[in-house]
């Protein structure tokens, strides 16, 4: 059977494994096991939520509020916008889909960094967009200028803090790059751990006002997957003027996020002390992973997120080194598809932690 030729281009994306596969496939008890691959907040989501969640499971059976209005109206006051100014999607994850099919074509380019996350490619590539990288493993926006100048590409992705490596671009050296972009081409900024980049360093803070009112090409991406404590719920937003965003609104599904997603945002919104919380924690821990890393001798990339990647020396290979712990009930993410001898590692609860270190430790 034929399909749509450009799905010849994309590979099946491989999500970091879940709880229940190592279950079954190593006879672990699921207490046994620690997910540190899909960068999940340890410490799950605020307990108001869960309890939102808990008195008002029955609502299920109802469609969701298709204006989002009370999940706009929180975004909205959070990040200073007016409601119209922001799209929600089941994780960001959809609102990248939104852009590709709104934005792109066949005869599109796009530009993104050598070493990002995946999606972005993946969802160009189904719209038979030409992807454009960069060489280099950090984002170098002078490299990115200099594609973007002899190309003049479509869209460019910028992830801040960049998944799966963790680093960050400060503000003025993002802005400084995006006062060279014209005004057609159209500039994700992908802040999925924003939350933590801006207590790592007040620097990398990304303010999506700011960003859209300067720079009306751009459009600020945000989840509650991370450092919300809801990668469960899938829900994800975008911000940008108004015609971006009524544009994306034309690709969109109705009812695109469940009823209960939608609850479990508003409440979350509420509970910014448990948000903090978590990622003050996050940095303590982190500490630890990089006094691990100088002690078995391994590099890491510093980090302004709630992962970790370290660097392997040429002695270990990352894939058997991911694949032992597997076995172990450790959920790392191997970097060897993105051609990297690394591993990322979720920063889990100090107890999670203590167990990652000598399980290793016991590996190497
Ligand atoms: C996790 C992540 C997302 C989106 O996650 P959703 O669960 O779809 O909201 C987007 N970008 C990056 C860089 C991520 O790491």
């Amino acid at each position: 059977m034929k399909f749509n030729s450009h799905l010849s281009k994309i590979e099946v994306y491989e999500a970091g494994k879940p709880i229940e596969l190592i279950v079954r496939e190593f006879g672990i008890s699921p207490e046994q096991v620690i997910k540190m691959a899909s960068n999940e907040n340890p410490f799950g989501m605020s307990p108001k939520v869960a309890k939102k969640l808990a008195e008002n499971s029955s609502k299920g059976y109802l469609y969701p509020d298709d204006s989002m209005f009370e999940l706009k109206e929180g975004l909205a006051q959070r990040f200073q916008v007016d409601s119209s100014n922001i799209i929600i999607g089941a994780g960001s994850d959809q609102v990248l889909d939104f852009i590709s099919r709104a934005k792109l074509t066949s005869s599109s380019k796009v530009l993104m960094n050598r070493v990002t996350f995946a999606m972005y490619e993946i969802y160009a590539n189904l719209v038979g967009a030409k992807v454009l990288k960069t060489d280099s493993t950090h984002h170098d926006l002078e490299q990115f200028y200099q594609i973007y100048k002899n190309e003049r590409p479509d869209t460019i992705f910028i992830c801040t803090p960049n998944n799966p490596t963790g680093d960050a671009i400060e503000r003025d050296e993002l802005y400084r790059f995006l006062e060279k972009i014209d005004s057609e081409t159209l500039v994700v900024v992908d802040g999925a751990y924003m939350e933590y980049a801006e207590k790592r360093n007040p620097n990398f803070k990304i303010e999506p006002s700011e960003l859209i009112d300067k720079f009306p090409n751009s459009i600020y991406l945000g989840t509650f997957s991370k450092a919300f404590g809801l990668g469960g719920m899938r829900v994800g937003y975008g911000i940008a003027q108004r015609d971006i965003i009524q544009n994306l609104y034309k690709v969109r599904p109705p009812f695109n996020i469940t009823t209960l997603s939608l609850l479990a945002g508003v409440e979350a919104l509420k509970d910014m002390e448990h948000v903090w919380k978590s990622v003050e924690i996050n940095f303590q821990e982190m500490e630890k992973f990089e006094k691990f890393a100088d002690e078995v001798g391994f590099q890491y990339i510093e980090s302004a997120t709630n992962f970790i990647t370290l660097l392997l020396p040429e002695r270990y290979n990352s894939s058997n080194i991911s694949n032992e712990l597997l076995r172990m009930g450790i959920i790392i993410r191997d970097l060897k598809g993105y051609g990297l001898n690394g591993v990322r590692v979720t920063i889990g609860k100090p107890e999670e932690n203590i167990r990652f270190f000598e399980i290793f430790r016991n590996v190497l």
